[in-house]
């Protein structure tokens, strides 16, 4: 499986190379990024998502809400939500925060999430433009809301609309927000994933926080044995010398000089969980994004639905790979 989705990235980054609009976004990409949406999905539809809305490299940084359930307000989802969006502050061109909800998700869940994600201050005088998406059919609707819309994005958002491919549920991906990196495809369709700084998520708290959504989400997904079932972690980096590191990582090496209090929260965390892998000190992103893949692996492990699965699985059921932050090429990490 692992081999055969390594081959997957390597012939679709071929097939980029073809069409000349997306060498341009791979040339903008060596020097940096500038997406226009932060792009808040459910686990379940994060890859359907960038699909749904035609969104290709460089288009949508993202950020993860655990589905059928509300967005934890920042300091309850360091993670999953604040985290990214208080990175997300600092491009240019900012249009809007996309937040999208299946067909069957209830009002309340869409309610509290409206409410919680405006206590972000990286987020107050941002749009929200929000969809109930039938990703079946590939259709969304907008719903209306008093918290700031954009009617104008809402409008071109639903004009790119088309359906996304099938959704393989066996694969769960972790893997950074940044928006030159998408989750890689599989043979059965598109991936669920994680999206956050890094593709770091913390240890279990036992607390009620965004850790213990997850751990609900990871008790559903694994609550039937299945050998199909499978996380993913990919780390992102300059690994093939055509530029740029993950920025997050880069951050983590010096989180002192980040000037956002509570980036610098996330980016300490980063360093901190990083370290207990390194010998030495790690002095370059990519020998950082490394030991944050083996961190993150172990921290996985908190969660008790998780662990329970590891123990009780046949196969290796956590895998880490590299991506090429602008090739989007992948290969198996020797750390
Ligand atoms: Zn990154």
């Amino acid at each position: 499986m692992i081999n055969r989705i390594v081959e997957l990235a390597e012939e679709l980054s071929n097939e980029r190379r073809k069409d000349p609009e997306l060498v341009s976004r791979m040339e903008i990409a060596a020097h940096g990024q500038f997406p226009r949406f932060l792009l808040i999905s459910p686990i379940n539809r994060s890859s359907q998502d960038l699909q749904l809305f035609g969104m290709v490299m460089g288009d949508a940084f993202h950020g993860t809400r655990v589905p059928r359930m509300p967005l934890l307000p920042p300091d309850k989802a360091p993670f999953l939500f604040g985290g990214p969006a208080a990175y997300n502050r600092g491009f240019p061109n900012e249009r809007g925060v996309i937040l999208t909800f299946e067909q069957d998700e209830p009002e309340d869940v869409i309610r509290e999430t409206l409410v919680n994600i405006v206590l972000h201050p990286d987020v107050k005088g941002i749009p929200i433009l929000v969809f109930r998406v039938d990703y079946e059919l590939g259709r969304a609707r907008i719903i209306p809301h008093g918290k700031g819309r954009n009617y104008e994005a809402e409008n071109h958002l639903i004009a790119r609309l088309r359906r996304p491919d099938d959704l393989n549920a066996d694969t769960l991906v972790l893997i950074c927000s940044d928006s030159r990196v998408h989750p890689p495809e599989t043979p059965n369709g598109v991936p669920m994933a994680i999206q956050t700084l890094a593709g770091y998520i913390p240890k279990y708290t036992g607390f009620d926080d965004e850790t213990h959504q997850l751990n609900e989400f990871f008790t559903e997904w694994l609550s039937t044995m299945s050998s199909s079932r499978h996380i993913l972690i990919v780390g992102h980096g300059n690994f093939e010398g055509e530029g740029h590191s993950c920025g997050a990582a880069l951050e983590s090496l010096n989180p002192e000089n980040v000037k956002n209090s509570f980036l610098r929260y996330v980016i300490s965390e980063l360093q901190v969980a990083a370290t207990q892998f390194e010998s030495h000190t790690s002095v370059n992103a990519e020998d950082r994004v490394r030991s944050l893949s083996l961190a993150i692996k172990e921290h996985l492990l908190s969660y008790p639905a998780v662990r329970e699965f590891a123990e009780t699985s046949l196969s290796d059921f956590i895998d880490i790979l590299l991506m090429d932050t602008v090739s989007n090429i992948l290969s198996t990490a020797d750390i």
